[in-house]
């Protein structure tokens, strides 16, 4: 299935050092994680058909910062920060863990949560936390089991099964590859539900 994908004018806004410096809190926003290197910026990349989009934003100093993109007027990605470089210390993990908490808590016009996970590696304590706060505040969080041209279709089904039953009842997962590209109709899919978005306009 080919459709029109609504993320390919996505657009860089700004970096928010604290919570406040986000953009207004109305309409609707995704928030996408996932454990540095799991290929959250190749999932963004992949998405908006950009081939550098979330990468200017890659800078040792981004640990502690949300980047916001815009879809249209109405409608934005957060990318949150990675998780799991060794040089973050632990005032600086727990400092983020704080904002992210009140992130979640406050955000008002959060539909959802993209959580990208390395198929090879899944469900590490960052990616069950996130599952956590999702839950706790009645979100949505969707899966993205992504570099599985890593892996045959076998194995990477049988990592699927494996994600979605250990998945809060909210949740959903998928297979998703970057490089391949495979799975993004069904991103664009579900995106588009959180959205209100039709696809193809
Ligand atoms: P991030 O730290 O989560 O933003 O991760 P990146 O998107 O920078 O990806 C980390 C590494 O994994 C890079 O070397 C990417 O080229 C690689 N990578 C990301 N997605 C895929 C994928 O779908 N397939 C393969 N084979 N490699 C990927």
């Amino acid at each position: 299935m080919s459709q029109v994908n609504p993320f390919r004018g996505t657009r860089y806004v700004l970096s928010a050092h604290e919570l406040r410096q986000l953009p207004a809190d109305t309409g609707y926003e995704v928030a996408i994680a996932g454990r540095s290197n799991a290929g959250k910026s190749s999932a963004l990349n992949a998405l908006t058909g950009h081939k550098s989009l979330a990468r200017t934003s890659k800078t040792p100093g981004r640990t502690q910062q949300i980047v916001i993109f815009e879809v249209d007027g109405e409608r934005r990605i957060a990318d949150l920060p990675g998780y799991g470089y060794a040089k973050v210390s632990k005032a600086l993990r727990e400092h983020w863990q704080d904002i992210m908490q009140v992130y979640f808590e406050q955000r008002q016009s959060l539909r959802g949560v993209v959580l990208v996970m390395d198929i090879r590696h899944p469900m590490k304590p960052f990616d069950t936390q996130m599952l956590t706060w999702c839950e706790a505040t009645g979100l949505p969080c969707h899966v993205l089991l992504t570099k599985a041209d890593k892996l045959k279709r076998g194995p990477a089904q049988s990592a699927l099964l494996q994600v979605q039953r250990q998945l809060p009842p909210r949740a959903s997962a998928q297979v998703f590859s970057a490089t391949r590209p495979e799975g993004l109709d069904t991103l664009i899919a579900r995106l588009c539900a959180w959205y209100e978005l039709t696809p193809g306009k």
